[in-house]
């Protein structure tokens, strides 16, 4: 009998919509392509895309930057983050997050997640109280929201400002509150892989008319802030407007021009992705060994990626298990591995950082394994990914103990 296989891309993401290639070729045309470079009367892409992007959340601010990893550090910058200083954030995060963290001189300070793939937030409380820190950068890692009312209580009472790290949570919500909306900032990536795509990029949202003065200054406005739209009234540059560094990090017009149609899209998309992480849940549900990672009725993610756990399955046999799966076109990531993988490196691998130890951590990253869903697949396709996947799972978790560990290698 012939296995079925499966033939997708987990790395093929849509086209830009006509609209934004179309968009994207005016600025070509006219070649002004720095936000600050308009002709009379003009209104530049940047300043449309964050004017658009702050309706879209509610908030009252919005900057777009060069990264979300620019937004990140931005933002520890305009919250006048101090070398030396501790910012807690989530042990199990992307590497661009510590990495926001170190490029200011700070010290991350890592927090224990659950079984949830949240903060834990009693090692929250007490790495706060014995650290003295006042940010937390909450990385909202693979799209899981921790409970964020509970949150904000616990932060308020241990005096942590929020930085909020959406780049899998754009178009997410907690009780109807859009991501990023909680903390004092909001940070998101445009990055290929994330919700809207161009290529590389940023937001950052806030309602601090300070905090995001101090942005605007620092991503490089030449004092040019008069031009932004969805930034804060001149009177509050001008107290600031000298005592901020520039560090250039712009968003420019030609990738502002692709993501205006694509945020028109964005909930459309997230419809699209929840029948996609659906389809992958239902037919993984119920296999002995692999635990699902529920969802709280709270929470509105957006699934464009997938996780699931192997508890007490060891190296050997999530090896033998990841090995078989891709033999039929299933690319799974292992956050357990020793050697980091394309983005599974884990906070042990951030020699930058101290040495910390978080138990609890390791042993749900020991048997977490990560799935892109891409929205070229079709709901069909998810479905089939499932069956793949739930019949090695059963075949590699009851079958005999493998030797040894043979990772195969994806990027
Ligand atoms: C992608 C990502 C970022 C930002 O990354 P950039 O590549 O700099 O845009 C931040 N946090 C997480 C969890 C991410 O996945």
């Amino acid at each position: 009998m012939t296995q079925e296989r499966f033939t997708g891309s987990f790395t093929q993401q849509e086209p830009i919509p006509e609209a934004g290639i179309e968009a994207a070729m005016a600025v070509l045309r006219h070649g002004r392509l720095h936000r600050y470079n308009t002709a009379p009367g003009e209104v530049a892409e940047t300043a449309l895309l964050e004017e658009e992007f702050a309706a879209l959340t509610g908030a009252r601010y919005c900057l777009a930057v060069a990264s979300g990893g620019y937004a990140l550090a931005c933002a520890l910058r305009a919250l006048e983050v101090q070398p030396g200083e501790p910012v807690l954030t989530n042990a199990f995060t992307l590497a661009p997050v510590p990495g926001a963290i170190a490029s200011v001189g700070a010290k991350p300070v890592f927090v224990e997640i659950t079984d949830q793939l949240v903060l834990d937030f009693s090692d929250l409380e007490a790495k706060a109280k014995t650290t003295g820190a006042r940010v937390l950068m909450l990385s909202h890692m693979r799209g899981h929201l921790c409970d964020m009312e509970a949150l904000l209580g616990l932060c308020a009472r241990l005096g942590l400002r929020i930085i909020e790290d959406c780049a899998h949570t754009m178009g997410a919500a907690w009780k109807g509150v859009a991501s990023g909306r909680q903390g004092v900032i909001g940070c998101y990536s445009m990055q290929t892989y994330k919700h809207v795509n161009a290529g590389e990029g940023g937001l950052l949202i806030s309602d601090d008319a300070e905090v995001m003065a101090r942005a605007v200054l620092l991503s490089g406005s030449y004092m040019l802030y008069g031009s932004h739209r969805a930034a804060p009234a001149v009177e509050v540059f001008e107290a600031v407007r000298m005592q901020v560094p520039n560090v250039s990090g712009r968003m420019d017009n030609l990738r502002a021009a692709i993501l205006r149609p694509q945020l028109r899209l964005l909930a459309e998309r997230v419809a699209r992705w929840a029948e996609r992480y659906q389809a992958l849940e239902a037919g993984l549900r119920g296999v002995p060994g692999l635990r699902l990672v529920e969802r709280p009725v709270a929470e509105t993610y957006v699934g464009s990626s997938f996780q699931f756990l192997l508890p007490d399955w060891s190296a050997a046999r999530i090896g033998a298990f990841l090995g078989r799966t891709l033999a039929r076109g299933v690319e799974l990531k292992w956050f357990g591995a020793a050697d980091p993988v394309a983005f599974t490196s884990r906070y042990q691998h951030w020699g930058y950082a101290e040495p910390q130890s978080l138990p609890q951590t390791d042993a749900i990253l020991a048997g977490l394994v990560d799935m892109r869903v891409p929205l070229t697949f079709t709901v069909a396709d998810c479905a089939q990914i499932a069956r793949i996947i739930r019949a090695e799972a059963l075949t590699v978790g009851q079958g005999p103990e493998p030797e040894a560990v043979e990772l195969p290698v994806i990027q």
